[in-house]
């Protein structure tokens, strides 16, 4: 299976999946049709599926169109997104599985972001390979997504389960924001040097336009702050001891930050 990069909107990743041997592809959190289309084309494979993280415009946004074009793929999304990601047809729970090409991807229950997001989880087939974690505006690379439906405690338990993933596992969320995020993370977490290291080495990859999508889950453990909850830089930034709290008073810092 072959993970694409498409870039959508102003700053949305779509993934394509593909896999080569039968030509069939999945995308994850469609924003827009374009650039689904054209990628497909050139592959001239056939689109099967489109996996759902949340029902927000920014990642159903194409579904109608695409299912328009392939009258036969599935629409995935979360059970608690009935009625609000069109044309969803599978309704996903914790720990559910679902199947592309070869591949068969987990299903995290993570809300916090929306009260039904959800996250897929494809494990590595051979120890030498990487898990692909699509987690749409719950983990970004240096952050995580805003609460607009859930709660701090929500987040950290949702959070808590991605972070409990493998450190070999590549990171695709939804947006790139990562240099902004990164540039937050260090006024909570100054003394972290390998985030020090990772911000000198996204502003690089910036200033050459590149995209900073997949992290490694690895590098996110080390320095995303809302990974971070249970350290001890991090409980004194937000002058807590408390998990959640130490959570929820960096998130808030996070809103206000510009
Ligand atoms: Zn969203």
């Amino acid at each position: 299976m072959q993970v694409i990069r498409l870039e959508a909107l102003s700053d949305n990743y779509i993934f394509l999946l593909h896999d080569p041997q039968q030509n069939i592809a999945a995308v994850v959190d469609p924003a827009e049709a374009e650039p689904v289309l054209q990628q497909l084309a050139q592959l001239k494979a056939e689109l099967v599926a489109i996996f759902n993280t949340h029902h927000h415009d920014d990642h159903v946004g194409a579904n109608q169109q695409l299912m328009q074009k392939f009258p036969q793929l599935v629409v995935y999304g979360g059970v608690e997104d009935r009625g609000r990601i069109p044309g969803q047809q599978v309704f996903l729970e914790q720990g559910d599985r679902v199947q592309f090409s070869d591949r068969t991807a987990e299903v995290f229950f993570v809300p916090g972001h929306t009260r039904a997001h959800i996250a897929y989880y494809f494990p590595p087939v051979t120890a030498l390979e990487t898990g692909e974690l699509f987690c749409g505006d719950t983990l970004f690379a240096g952050g995580c997504g805003r609460l607009f439906e859930g709660t701090p405690a929500q987040m950290v338990d949702s959070l808590s389960k991605l972070r409990a993933l493998p450190d070999n596992t590549r990171v695709w969320c939804a947006h790139e924001y990562t240099l902004s995020n990164l540039r937050f993370a260090l006024t909570v977490d100054s003394d972290n040097s390998d985030l020090q290291k990772r911000y000198d080495q996204v502003k690089v990859m910036r200033d050459h336009q590149e995209a900073t999508i997949p992290s490694l889950l690895e590098i996110e453990k080390l320095t995303n702050p809302f990974l971070r909850w249970d350290k001890p830089s991090l409980q004194l930034a937000a002058n807590s001891n408390e998990p959640i709290q130490t959570f929820a008073r960096i998130r808030g810092m996070k809103d206000k930050f510009q």
